[in-house]
């Protein structure tokens, strides 16, 4: 983020030289000696919101020394942030598929999209719920956490919140972006979880991509639990069906991801600089 403002920055003081010398690019309001600050601070605002980025980021290692990646697009200060994280449990891994395939299209540009693609690399590898500790990643958050399980069982909450590197990094992501929607997958009981999230887009997303809604449990210790507890009811998850993703399956949910994210709220978690 700070290395975009920096760029914004230089960019509004490029068009400022440039103004002052022959006439501006782009239709900007032209400089005339005597309101240079008064024009400056109008120029600024259209220079950042044209600026879109694509950014690949190493959001850390995991236990088996995998990276975990997180992928911005869009209009970084768009106060539409949307986190999708493609899988959580690894033997859960057909929204990976979504999150690529959404990586590789064209998103409104209104929108400021976070993709982490595989957030248990090591679970995937190996076709494990938890991670390579045994873990259950989605038990794992500081929200209404608690002891579940023992070491090895399947859904072992871990020795204490936050306990597990996968889970801190989406912990810091979540708190760095501040996400307006979050969308976590999961299979395969082939439903929308409507228990906790932002209602109107849950449904929406159901019928978008054909999906019936149900309400899940709220589950201790969970990742959206955490992010609805930060944020407010801003995420929810998406239970695929058994097996991969089909070709026409990827279209529906591609389509009802752009269709809720330039639909999102804005009025949660706008940053300092937003709220002026
Ligand atoms: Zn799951």
């Amino acid at each position: 983020m700070t290395r975009h403002r920096l760029a914004a920055a230089i960019a509004t003081l490029l068009l400022a030289a440039v103004g002052c010398s022959q006439p501006a690019p782009g239709g900007l309001p032209q400089h005339h000696h005597g309101t240079t600050s008064r024009t400056h601070r109008q120029a600024q605002p259209r220079a950042v919101s044209d600026v879109l980025v694509r950014h690949r980021y190493v959001l850390g290692y995991s236990v088996e020394h995998r990276p975990v990646i997180a992928v911005q697009i869009g209009d970084p200060d768009s106060p539409r942030r949307i986190l999708l994280v493609g899988c959580i449990h690894g033997n859960e891994p057909a929204g990976i598929a979504i999150a690529r395939a959404l990586l590789a299209t064209r998103v409104p540009p209104e929108v400021n999209l976070w993709v982490v693609p595989d957030l248990n690399p090591d679970g995937v590898h190996a076709g494990t719920r938890g991670n390579a500790r045994g873990v259950d990643l989605n038990r794992n958050f500081p929200y209404r956490w608690r002891p579940i399980g023992a070491p090895g069982s399947l859904h072992y909450a871990g020795s204490h919140a936050l306990s597990e590197r996968e889970a801190r990094m989406a912990a810091r992501l979540l708190r760095r972006v501040r996400p307006t929607l979050g969308l976590w997958y999961h299979q395969a009981l082939d439903v929308v979880d409507t228990s906790q999230g932002p209602r109107a887009l849950e449904r929406r997303y159901a019928a978008d991509t054909g999906l019936p809604t149900r309400r899940l449990p709220d589950y201790p210790g969970s990742a959206i639990g955490f992010e609805d507890h930060l944020f407010g009811p801003t995420a929810f998850a998406i239970e695929l069906p058994a097996g991969r993703v089909s070709r026409a399956e990827l279209r529906r949910h591609l389509r009802a991801i752009v269709d809720i994210a330039t639909r999102a709220p804005i009025h949660h978690a706008l940053k300092p600089w937003e709220a002026a």
